[in-house]
């Protein structure tokens, strides 16, 4: 809650869409990200990803 709203926290939000198919008054809508994230095919290719970031 910020200001006695509630805020998304971009950081933690997975685009799963449950806030947005609940809401009763239609206040919350998705918004496609600038950057495209496409996730590991495989728990290989996520270690993969990881080791290449350390
Ligand atoms: S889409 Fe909505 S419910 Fe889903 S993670 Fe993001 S903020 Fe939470």
């Amino acid at each position: 809650m910020v200001d006695e709203k509630s805020k998304v926290n971009l950081g933690r939000c997975i685009g799963c869409v449950n806030c947005v198919a609940i809401c009763e008054v239609s206040a919350m809508k998705l918004v496609k990200r600038e950057e495209e994230v496409v996730p590991p095919k495989n728990i290989m290719e996520l270690y993969q990803q990881i080791m290449m970031k350390k």
